[in-house]
């Protein structure tokens, strides 16, 4: 792959090669980005495509930040379309997909040259020792004892590497660390360490075609990476209750992260159900910025552990409605009403708020993955004390895996033991 086919540019001559170019795709980018460092390959891919019809420019962010501002640019990387010096398609940032870049290239050019472009789309083949899916702390470390033993290492995550660290705000109890972490960073030193002992990234990816017997995936729709071991690693997510308005208002009023939109929520009131672990520290967290916090919880105390209780109940923004439950969710002008119902009375209620968090336990991330494997009465997958999977050569580390209890320290133990497992399974 090359840069040929990419100009970079300042600020100056943006009205030059942007407003009066023909098509165009910017890229804001940064140094010591991780995300734009998962992008550049992609960019650079798709430039060698459809760089005949669309030019592709890239603006260092930090040295043209005024621009970058007008633009309404506030992270990086952040991919912007432009058709004849209007601003068109979408506004992609963070994790920035291949197939979401394609398709705002696509809408810029016309059908025949599409298809053209398309069909010169060149399937690629790479093999790899041992392929690590997910990069939570769990696949993370597992990549990162892989690789240290020299095997050649792939990690594929949908996302961005660092799984659900990189958006819980404290970390206090990840041994090595007397003052608790930012979980960002906790999980980007894992994921640099990982780098550094010489792990293969495809993140940010659309992973499909997964073929655990003979230990093969797509990614997207162009590589198809082969392995002799896999490690699943591909962790867990927030439970849904299933109720009315939720997956609607998902991200619009309703969401899982306290981290990623507590600060859309300065001096406003918030309700949040659930009141165990996840719950309660998530809203002593969230008194940073709230005015009002309701903890709606179905029992008649809270379920966390012992410390959190005390500063969550001594809390003077925390209140609680114990022994009531969801049943629905409005979206308003102030932001969103709850229907609770009183589960001793049957009495219902509407509360209002600007904003819903919900922290009500997880589910294994295993959709289009789960069918082959033997799973607990939960749906995690089934290990022996190796993390073997019923499969021949494939692992299950972490949260994805059934166990009594999900943590950053047995997600990292976990992914110690498969990737030392998987590695003495292997030729020399
Ligand atoms: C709010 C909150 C606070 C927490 N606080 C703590 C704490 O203080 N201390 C502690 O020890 N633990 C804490 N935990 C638990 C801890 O975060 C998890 O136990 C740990 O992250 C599990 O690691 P993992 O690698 O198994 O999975 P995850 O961290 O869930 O990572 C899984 C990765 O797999 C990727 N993935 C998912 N599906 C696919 C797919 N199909 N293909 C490819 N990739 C995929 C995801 O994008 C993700 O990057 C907390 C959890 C939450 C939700």
């Amino acid at each position: 792959m090359s840069e040929q086919n990419i100009t970079y540019i300042d600020h100056n001559q943006y009205d030059e090669l942007v407003l009066n170019g023909d098509k165009v795709i910017v890229d804001f980018y940064s140094d010591e980005c991780p995300p734009c460092e998962a992008l550049a390959p992609k960019f650079e891919s798709l430039a060698e495509l459809y760089g005949q019809d669309i030019k592709f420019i890239k603006i260092f962010r930090q040295k043209n930040r005024e621009l970058a501002e007008t633009l309404g640019v506030k992270s990086s990387p952040t991919v912007l379309f432009y058709n004849q010096g209007k601003l068109v398609g979408d506004f992609l940032s963070g994790a920035v997909k291949r197939s979401a870049m394609m398709q705002n290239l696509d809408a810029l050019i016309s059908p025949q040259r599409v298809s053209e472009i398309h069909q010169a789309i060149k399937p690629k083949q790479t093999h790899c020792d041992i392929l690590i899916l997910g990069g939570g702390p769990g696949g993370l470390t597992a990549a990162i004892y892989a690789a240290q033993a020299k095997r050649k290492v792939i990690l594929v995550d949908t996302a961005l590497p660092g799984g659900q660290v990189s958006t819980t705000h404290l970390v206090s109890n990840y041994p090595g660390f007397i003052e608790a972490q930012h979980g960002y960073m906790l999980s980007h030193y894992m994921s640099e360490q990982a780098l550094h002992a010489g792990t293969e990234y495809r993140v940010a990816v659309e992973v499909s075609e997964i073929d655990f017997k003979n230990k093969s995936l797509v990614v997207d729709g162009i590589e198809t990476i082969t392995a002799k071991k896999i490690i699943v690693s591909t962790g867990s997510s927030p439970r849904l209750l299933g109720l009315p308005g939720e997956v609607e208002y998902r991200g619009r009023g309703i969401s899982y992260c306290a981290t990623c939109d507590g600060k859309y929520y300065d001096d406003k009131e918030i309700i949040v159900i659930g009141g165990g672990n996840s719950a309660v520290e998530e809203s002593l967290f969230l008194t940073q910025f709230a005015s009002k916090i309701t903890i709606i919880h179905q029992f008649d105390k809270l379920q966390a552990n012992k410390t959190a209780q005390e500063q969550a109940l001594a809390h003077p923004k925390i209140n609680f409605k114990f022994e009531h439950e969801p049943r629905a969710f409005i979206k308003t002008e102030k932001g969103m009403d709850v229907v609770v119902e009183n589960l001793k009375t049957h009495e219902s209620q509407t509360l209002s708020a600007d904003g819903v968090f919900i922290w009500v336990g997880m589910k294994p991330n295993l959709d289009g993955l789960g069918d082959a494997f033997e799973l607990d009465e939960w749906g995690y997958i089934k290990t022996d004390a190796l993390m073997h999977t019923n499969i021949p050569d494939v692992f299950a580390v972490g949260d994805v895996s059934s166990k009594p209890f999900r943590q950053i320290t047995i997600a990292v133990s976990d992914g110690t033991i498969a990737a030392i497992q998987a590695n003495k399974e292997l030729p020399i």
